[in-house]
């Protein structure tokens, strides 16, 4: 405390709107299962690893340089990636989805604006909203975790924001939207809608992406992550696809070179092995569908998912269930509505775990 004792947050000149708050963040555990967070279980693999390591050697030997400011290839991979006639012009990367998120504010919301959102959903999206001096306006879901198209394209025509959140596969309920949906408030927003796909790749048959609405919206935002089925939370590697014009946006807010090159050299690799790196999501998503069945098999509520966790209800004392199974070395999460938890879906010896330590928590063994 360099002998400072009185010395403390309230003594800064913190802004009025962060007094009182506490970091977002969930715990950070050495467990048997770690199931609170939604990465993706598997590690690369040794040869993957290998790559990646050989690919940070390589930048390592210019790092003397600052790194492509606008980060040309590694957006040409994920425009490639993706698809859907998608280029570099179309896609912006930033460290992990959070910052394009936080971008995104940067550049449409601010001071006497406002963004919707449609809660229970990802916590972060308010906070961010907070930290740009952005209004927040939350809009209740229906009983099953849907965004009912009307009550939001009214939300939309009420408080007219800068910016829209629709998060599909929503976290923490799991549910995805129709592209209806998407498409009515696109039509009604007037500014942007920003898609959150960050569990895009876990979605079931039939479950439409919004890239799609692209070429026919140009106020449609979408933002993927590698952090969750691409196994790479640790990268920190984010994006988004949208018109050219909202890359041009962004470019107005980023810090210059922030994307080190480090990361792009990882990410840039971890692409050319897409299909060993997205190897396990039909496992997880396999896994996905038997969770949801054998909790419902236990008379438990369970929210559809189209993600790699499960929402589950209803437990009066959901925090003595979540302590209940930390002690027996499973750490979940206890977000969203009051009397339900969320579980990310792990390895099958995870899952093993989980049901048996659920069991005991909810006095069902
Ligand atoms: N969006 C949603 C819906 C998420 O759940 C998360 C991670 N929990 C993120 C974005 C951010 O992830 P990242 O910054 O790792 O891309």
């Amino acid at each position: 405390d360099f002998g400072h004792t009185d010395f403390g947050l309230e003594d800064l000149p913190l802004r009025d709107d962060l007094r009182g708050q506490s970091p977002y963040g969930a715990p950070q555990l050495t467990v048997r299962a770690v199931l609170n967070t939604n990465e993706n279980p598997y590690p690369p693999s040794p040869r993957l690893a290998e790559a990646i390591g050989r690919a940070a050697a390589e930048a390592a030997a210019g790092l003397n340089r600052y790194p492509d400011r606008d980060a040309v290839d590694l957006r040409r991979a994920l425009a490639d990636h993706l698809g859907h006639g998608l280029d570099a012009a179309n896609v912006w990367a930033a460290n992990g989805s959070n910052e394009i998120l936080q971008q995104i504010l940067q550049a449409f919301g601010g001071p006497d604006r406002t963004a919707v959102g449609f809660e229970p959903s990802y916590s972060m999206h308010p906070i961010i909203a907070r930290g740009t001096a952005t209004g927040w306006v939350s809009v209740p879901r229906t009983a099953r975790f849907e965004v009912d198209a009307a009550d939001a394209v009214a939300a939309v025509k009420e408080h007219q924001p800068s910016v829209v959140f629709l998060t599909s596969p929503n976290n923490p309920t799991g549910t995805a939207l129709p592209l209806e949906t998407v498409e009515a408030v696109a039509a009604a927003a007037p500014g942007v809608v920003v898609v959150d796909e960050a569990y895009a790749e876990f979605r079931r048959e039939g479950t439409p992406s919004a890239l799609s609405l692209l070429p026919i919206h140009p106020n449609v935002i979408v933002s993927r992550t590698m952090s969750k089925a691409f196994a790479l939370a640790g990268a920190r590697l984010g994006y988004l696809a949208a018109h050219p014009a909202v890359v041009d946006a962004l470019q107005l807010v980023r810090l210059p070179y922030h994307l080190s090159a480090v990361t792009q050299a990882v990410a840039r690799t971890a692409l050319e092995y897409a299909d060993e790196l997205l190897g396990a999501v039909e496992t997880l998503r396999a896994e996905r569908d038997a969770l949801v069945d054998w909790l419902r098999a236990h008379d438990f509520e369970v929210a559809d998912s189209d993600a790699n966790f499960v929402l589950f209800g209803r437990l009066p004392d959901r925090s003595e269930v979540f302590r209940k199974l930390l002690e027996q070395g499973v750490l979940i999460r206890e977000v969203g509505p009051p009397e339900w938890l969320r579980v990310t879906v792990g390895t099958p010896e995870e899952m093993a775990l989980f049901r048996d330590a659920l069991l005991t928590a909810t006095g069902r063994a």
